[in-house]
C-alpha cells in the first residue's frame, strides 16, 4: 500500500465505486436513457437499447454516441431526463466518510455522469463534502473515461501530473487507460473479476481507504 501513499492525488469514480453496485442506481438510468432516444428518434425501445448499449461499450458513455452521431439531440435534456432517479433506499456512505476525512492526500470526484446528478448522489450518500472538487462529464466535453483525453483535462483542471496520482475505479477500461497514463490504480467493487491489470483491488472500499491511514 506504500506506493499509493506516495501519490498525493487520489481519484474516485462515483457510480458503483463511491456507492455500492448493490443500490442499483445505474439501472434507473438505463431504462430512462433508452425510453428517451426511443421517442426522440422515433425508434423502437428495442432499436433504442441495442443504439444505446452499443454507444456505451464503444464509447464509454451513451452520451458520447448521441453527441457524435445524432448532434440535433439536447444533450443537456436527455442528460436530466435520464438521471432523475429514486435515491431513498440508497444508504448514507458512514464509515467511507470517517476514512476519507481522515486520509490526508487531495481527493477528487471524477466521473462520467453530469454535475448536478453528481451532487445530488454525493449529498444523498453523505460524501458531498468529503471532496477538494468533482470533475464531471461536462468538462471533458463528453468525451468522456475511457478516453485519455478526459484523463488529461482532469489533470489540468486541477493541475497535477498523472504520475501524482492514483484512481478508484469500477471499469476495467477506464483503469487501463489511467494504468497507461501513469496512475496507481485500484479495481473497485467488481467481484465478478478475477484477472485484471490494476494495481490493487477491492470489494470494500471503506476499509482500503482506511487501510491507508497511518
Ligand atoms: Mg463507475
Amino acid at each position: 500500500m506504500n506506493s499509493l501513499l506516495e501519490r498525493d492525488v487520489h481519484l474516485f469514480d462515483l457510480d458503483n465505486t463511491l456507492y455500492h453496485p448493490k443500490n442499483a442506481i445505474l439501472e434507473q438510468i438505463g431504462p430512462r436513457m433508452r425510453n428517451f432516444i426511443s421517442h426522440e428518434l422515433g425508434i423502437s425501445l428495442e432499436a433504442s437499447s441495442t443504439l444505446c448499449s452499443d454507444y456505451y461499450f464503444r464509447y464509454g458513455g451513451t452520451i458520447r454516441g448521441i453527441q457524435l452521431h445524432y448532434p440535433s439531440v439536447d444533450l443537456n435534456k436527455f442528460s436530466e431526463f435520464s438521471h432523475q432517479v429514486e435515491l431513498d433506499n440508497v444508504e448514507k456512505a458512514t464509515k467511507l466518510k470517517d476514512a476519507l476525512h481522515a486520509f490526508k492526500k487531495s481527493r477528487y470526484v471524477f466521473t462520467n455522469s453530469p454535475l448536478p446528478y453528481a451532487t445530488r448522489v454525493l449529498k444523498h450518500i453523505d460524501l458531498y463534502d468529503c471532496f477538494d472538487g468533482i470533475f464531471s462529464v461536462e468538462l471533458t466535453g463528453y468525451k468522456m473515461k475511457p478516453d485519455p483525453h478526459a484523463f488529461n483535462k482532469i489533470c489540468q483542471h486541477f493541475d497535477f501530473e498523472a504520475s501524482d496520482a492514483a484512481f478508484y475505479d469500477d471499469q476495467p477500461s477506464n483503469i487501463a487507460t489511467a494504468k497507461k497514463l501513469g496512475m496507481r490504480t485500484i479495481l473497485v467493487n467488481r467481484d465478478d473479476i478475477e484477472h485484471h491489470d490494476a494495481c490493487y483491488k477491492t470489494e470494500d472500499l471503506p476499509s482500503f481507504v482506511a487501510s491507508l491511514i497511518k
